[in-house]
């Protein structure tokens, strides 16, 4: 059986025309697992709905701002009822407080944060912060991580670019991309050897606190801790990117789920609840020395839009009031990873499921998934068989192994054994 894509091949001849690829970000071109992406029409809780009249159970959620399903409605509703009052002023408002003050009330150690437009700002404002704050030019990052497009972060950065395998990127001169040095995730040796070899010359460590560009890997026991002793014996302004993990795995993000403090945290994706939104926030004494307050400087015409701050707020605040919701994102997400196991343990096929939270992938690997080389050495084009054999059958997984999966709370109990009758007939069709 294959679903039909008439419309969808249709729009997508028409948009290479005008935009390059056809998309507006890569990852959507579904290039590397082949095949041409499907346009979507609409979306209400789980389901998305494509050009050709096709539903799917929807595991992207837009790369996780979804986190209550599609059309969420009062996330709608406010949407609507404030843009009567005018879309954008340039001018402060009282929501861009209330907005501050509720991150602060859920985010652990951030005394104040300022709102930009995407994850992307969120960490190149937060590298420059910290390079401001401490006279250090150099910054550290782990080896398929991912925090954003630009300029330093271009250096061994995992999804889109793992993807694409694309290792530099033209455009980026040697002089920024020298200032980045990295090391494998979860190796904290590593770590330690490239501050003393580059001692007091390290203004940060940029980190996602459970990886999700590629593929999800969790930190493993000790990893973070060891950082954070590093960051606190040398000076160095240990950043948390959580613009995947932040309201996501817990209220207060990966901070409160692991246990572990940054000095500066990174925000995007869930905090605009669909809209363009980033945020990055942390501990006073460093936040000060952004403009006008301090020197480091940093702008945005249409930072702290309302309309952008009403849809980030109304899903902060239900998140905040609910925590059960983040009992059912896990319930939902650990049914999910142990029926996966039930599919593919007795199949003979090599495979690794790590999850954390609402945060699952799968990986087609005979050994454990911990850092960027052990995700790379995975059987990837089985999972592009995957990825496909699940589209046709209605689930809608990322197009690349190198994604986390993002579950929401819209997922009920039926979409998950819709899933895993979709995984049980590709290991029958690939056994036969
Ligand atoms: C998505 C993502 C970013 C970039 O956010 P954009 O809004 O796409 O610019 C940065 N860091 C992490 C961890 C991300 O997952």
């Amino acid at each position: 059986m294959s679903i039909s894509q008439t419309n969808s091949n249709t729009l997508f001849a028409r948009a290479q025309q005008s935009i390059p690829g056809g998309v507006n970000s890569p990852v959507r071109a579904f290039k590397s697992v082949g095949g041409s992406p499907i346009f979507i029409k609409e979306a209400k809780g789980a389901y998305l709905y494509d050009a050709d009249g096709n539903k799917y159970i929807d595991y992207i959620n837009s790369w996780g701002p979804m986190i209550l399903g599609h059309a969420y409605e009062p996330v709608v509703n406010a949407i609507c009822d404030r843009a009567k009052l005018s879309t954008s002023y340039g001018a402060p408002t009282e929501l861009e407080i209330e907005m501050a003050e509720l991150i602060c009330s859920m985010a652990p150690g951030v005394d104040m944060v300022r709102m930009v437009s995407s994850g992307t700002e969120a960490c190149m404002s937060a590298v420059r912060l910290a390079r401001g704050y401490t006279g250090r030019n150099k910054i550290i990052k782990f080896e398929g991580c991912y925090h954003g497009h630009a300029d330093a972060f271009l250096v061994k950065a995992g999804s889109g670019l793992a993807t694409f395998n694309i290792q530099t990127v033209p455009g980026v001169p040697a002089s920024v991309s020298d200032d980045t040095l990295t090391a494998p995730y979860n190796d904290l040796e590593a770590i330690e050897t490239l501050v003393r070899n580059n001692k007091d010359q390290v203004a940060a460590i940029i980190i996602e606190p459970v990886a999700g560009n590629m593929g999800c890997i969790p930190p493993s026991k000790g990893f973070l801790e060891g950082l954070r002793s590093v960051c606190d014996r040398e000076g160095i302004v240990f950043i948390f990117d959580e613009v995947m993990t932040g309201f996501r795995l817990a209220a207060g993000g990966a901070q409160e789920l692991l246990g572990i403090r940054a000095d500066l945290v990174t925000y995007g994706k869930v905090i605009g609840g669909g809209l363009p939104v980033g945020a990055f926030g942390g501990r006073r004494e460093i936040m000060q020395h952004i403009a006008p307050l301090g020197n480091v400087y940093q702008a945005g015409t249409l930072s702290g839009n309302p309309i952008a701050m009403i849809a980030g707020y109304t899903m902060l605040k239900t998140l905040k009031d609910d925590p059960s919701i983040y009992t059912k994102l896990t319930d939902t997400t650990q049914k999910l990873h142990q029926e996966l196991d039930k599919v593919f343990a007795p199949s003979g096929i090599p495979y690794v499921i790590n999850r954390v939270g609402s945060m699952i992938s799968l990986h087609f690997s005979s050994k454990p998934v911990t850092n960027f080389a052990d995700a790379a050495s995975a059987d990837n084009t089985l999972f592009n068989k995957f990825f496909h054999a699940m589209l046709q059958a209605g689930i809608y997984l990322p197009p690349s192994a190198y994604e986390t999966w993002f579950i929401s709370t819209a997922v009920s109990e039926a979409d998950v054994q819709a899933t895993l009758q979709a995984a049980a007939a590709f290991v029958k069709q690939y056994q036969a």
